[in-house]
């Protein structure tokens, strides 16, 4: 039996439980910080938002070619559904499944809100912003260890982000729906490489105008 709950994409799919595998890798990345590591096959991440209501942008990239990475649209276009969810499954732009999300204490993720970047909020909430610090300036620094630059960043995933899309289509960045100690769990398939900026931004109520640490932890494989 598989342990993903099989409900259909977009129902409130939650499985706490935790990974078995050994841990590899364990650290509280700090409010507004960059990171980046690669997962291997068969390795889990677990993210935990600390503080709660903390949007956790992420990319991924496939450790063998990083011309592979994570594409929003063609995880959106094969599950069919808008959210990220307990079982859903995280496509590269060549269609191969990176990552699955294997449990989460969490309704919904957002993958359509994109990331923050001065120029965004410049746009947004007024110049007195520019020199505010962005999630665009953390994937740029993260990616760095990698080679990887500007034109590498594409439409990322906003773990415990709240985007609700309403009837007319018409999208909103709103109250969170996370809380302290809520989490996701996400295996590779792949070996990939994981960015991550723990969102510094102030002008939204996505980080509840309070931007705090998370917790990630890397899980050997279970052991079966
Ligand atoms: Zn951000």
């Amino acid at each position: 039996m598989s342990d993903v709950e099989t409900s259909a994409p977009g129902t409130a799919a939650v499985r706490p439980a935790a990974p078995t595998g050994a841990v590899v890798h364990d650290e509280a990345l700090e409010a507004r910080a960059p990171w980046a590591h690669v997962i291997t096959a068969g390795q889990t991440l677990r993210i935990v938002d600390l503080g709660g209501n903390q949007a956790v942008d992420c990319l991924f990239y496939a450790a063998h070619d990083t011309t592979e990475r994570y594409s929003a649209a063609d995880t959106i276009t094969a599950q069919r559904n808008i959210y990220l969810v307990a079982g859903s499954e995280l496509r590269s732009n060549e269609g191969t499944v990176l990552l699955t999300v294997t449990g989460t204490s969490l309704a919904h993720h957002d993958t359509i809100g994109g990331a923050c970047s001065r120029e965004s909020n410049t746009l947004r909430y007024g110049h007195h912003t520019l020199h505010q610090h962005a999630c665009v300036d953390n994937f740029l620094d993260a990616g760095s260890m990698f080679g990887l630059g500007k034109r590498d960043l594409v439409s990322n995933i906003n773990w415990f982000m709240n985007v609700p899309v309403g009837p007319t289509g018409l999208l909103g960045i709103v109250d969170g729906i996370s809380a302290p100690g809520l989490h996701v769990d996400l295996r590779a398939e792949v070996d990939v490489i994981a960015l991550i900026s723990n969102c510094p931004q102030i002008n939204n109520p996505c980080n509840g105008f309070d931007p705090t640490p998370v917790q990630l932890t890397v899980y050997a494989p279970d052991p079966g």
